[in-house]
């Protein structure tokens, strides 16, 4: 069900907002996530003046761009793919986004780059990284980043723009920058040589501890579109 509309605005509002304040040296830009929300919330966010859009499920997502190329070509809204992503994926998520932050590993950089038409541009990649280091966490080593950018570098069909951290959620401001301020180092250590641009960290719990560890791209969800409610679908 779409939800209220002047309640969206106004959270989105909000958040474009804080953003702002935080983001003083105009360096960031904002992500709105809108995973499991409907076409309906996505169009009222886009008309109050959004227009990158994170989404998670590859089906879902493209569902979504293909309904906004055909009905709101004018909004010309950039896609961003950020969930873990699976080989038989790699398709339509290269048919349809501008860019795939989640790009753990080889396979999947060589997928894309094969399944990328060459009507499109280039598809923007960020390489994922565990920063962590949990074993459970499906983003590239800081010891195999080097080699897996290397390889997309040379990939036509790929551009690499830079690195994405989903870091562990921490109790405290200051646990929270530790992953965060190594990101930085990281892709401050990697910028020039291979061309980076992008530093894709912070949520909507730690949108405000990532811009002042110098993300370039912050990916809110919740504090614009409120709690998710995975019941109905995934
Ligand atoms: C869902 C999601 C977000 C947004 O998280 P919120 O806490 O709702 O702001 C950001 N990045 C990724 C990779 C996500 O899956």
């Amino acid at each position: 069900m779409p939800q209220n509309t002047d309640a969206l605005i106004a959270r989105y509002r909000d958040v474009v907002e804080r953003f702002s304040q935080a983001n003083r040296l105009d360096c960031a830009s904002l992500l709105a996530v809108s995973k499991t929300f409907p076409k309906e919330d996505l169009l009222t966010v886009a008309l109050a003046g959004q227009r990158s859009f994170g989404e998670n499920y590859a089906q879902e997502g493209c569902d979504k761009v293909r309904w906004f190329k055909d009905n709101h070509p004018e909004l010309s809204l950039v896609w961003h793919f950020i969930g873990p992503l699976q080989s038989n994926k790699t398709r339509m998520v290269a048919e349809h986004f501008d860019w795939v932050q989640s790009v753990n590993r080889l396979k999947i950089a060589q997928r894309l780059n094969d399944q990328r038409p060459e009507s499109m541009k280039p598809l923007n990649v960020l390489v994922e990284v565990n920063i962590d280091d949990e074993t459970t966490k499906s983003g590239a080593s800081v010891e195999e980043l080097p080699i897996l950018c290397e390889a997309i570098q040379k990939m036509p069909r790929l551009k690499l723009r830079g690195l994405m951290a989903i870091p562990e959620p921490r109790e405290t401001s200051e646990e929270r920058m530790i992953p965060l301020r190594a990101m930085r180092l990281l892709f401050d250590r990697y910028r020039e040589r291979f061309g980076f641009d992008t530093l894709s960290m912070g949520m909507t719990h730690d949108m405000l501890e990532a811009l002042s560890c110098g993300a370039t791209l912050v990916r809110i969800g919740t504090a614009i579109f409120g709690g998710r409610d995975y019941s109905k679908k995934h």
